[in-house]
């Protein structure tokens, strides 16, 4: 079987400051990692590339078995729309939308008719302990909720990889930690590869694997007991 994500010598500037010079990482299906490493030292820019968020200078990029930094950026977006879930540092949901909204959002954009859409939404509001806040606002939700209604964005069109940056870094730690059950469970249950950038050793301690970004190369991650 073919990795679920890999890169090989990915290299990108932004201007003249090197974010990854020469990055290789291979990631399994199903497979949780947790992306770790100093702040500046490139973890974002690997998980935007494998992401195909961004395009790298050099190097390949392949996702799902296909090799993703030469298709188009039409393809590309139609690749994220269909198999990927991305969940933010800030939930960075739609204020104007209600919780439920947002969460039907992927499936809306996909083609999916409204009602059907709301219907597989509010699903996830029970799964993620978030009875009775379907109609809410994004204002008028605490951070942990929304970061749980991100999640529920993220896992509703069932991807098949879950691309999540810090996901935690807003939350105080137990609210964290509730977010990171949150989204492993569910991950396992729908065998989603989860991509986790993070600089906390307790978040990357719920990740199958870490691996380390330092200067723009990934290294052997560090030897934790
Ligand atoms: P990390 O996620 O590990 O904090 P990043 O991937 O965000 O690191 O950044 C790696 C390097 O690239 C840093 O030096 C950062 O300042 C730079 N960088 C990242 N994004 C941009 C951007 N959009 N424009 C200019 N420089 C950027």
């Amino acid at each position: 079987m073919s990795p679920a994500l890999e890169a090989r010598g990915v290299a990108l500037s932004f201007g003249e400051t090197p974010a990854l010079r020469g990055a290789d990482v291979t990631i399994d299906t199903g497979e949780i990692v947790a992306v770790m490493g100093p702040s500046g030292s490139g973890k974002s820019t690997l998980l935007h590339c494998l992401a195909g968020i961004l395009t790298p200078d050099a190097g390949e990029v392949h996702a799902l078995g296909r090799r993703i930094d030469e298709l188009s950026e039409a393809d590309r977006s139609e690749l994220r729309r269909d198999k990927f879930g991305f969940v933010f540092q800030f939930g960075q949901l739609v204020p104007e939308l209600t919780a439920e909204e947002n969460v039907a959002l992927p499936l809306l954009l996909a083609g999916v008719r409204r009602d059907p859409a709301l219907a597989r939404a509010r699903a996830w509001f029970e799964r993620l302990g978030l009875d009775g806040l379907g109609k809410r606002r994004s204002g008028e939700l605490s951070g942990g909720q929304a970061q749980r209604v991100a999640l529920a964005r993220a896992l509703v069109g069932e991807p098949a990889v879950v691309f999540a940056d810090e996901p935690t870094g807003a939350l105080d730690s137990l609210t964290g930690e509730q977010v990171m059950d949150l989204l492993v469970d569910a991950a396992r249950r729908q065998g989603t590869t989860v991509v986790l950038v993070t600089h906390e050793a307790r978040i990357a301690a719920y990740a199958d694997r870490e691996v380390m970004v330092r200067d723009g190369r990934v290294t052997t991650p560090a030897v934790t007991s």
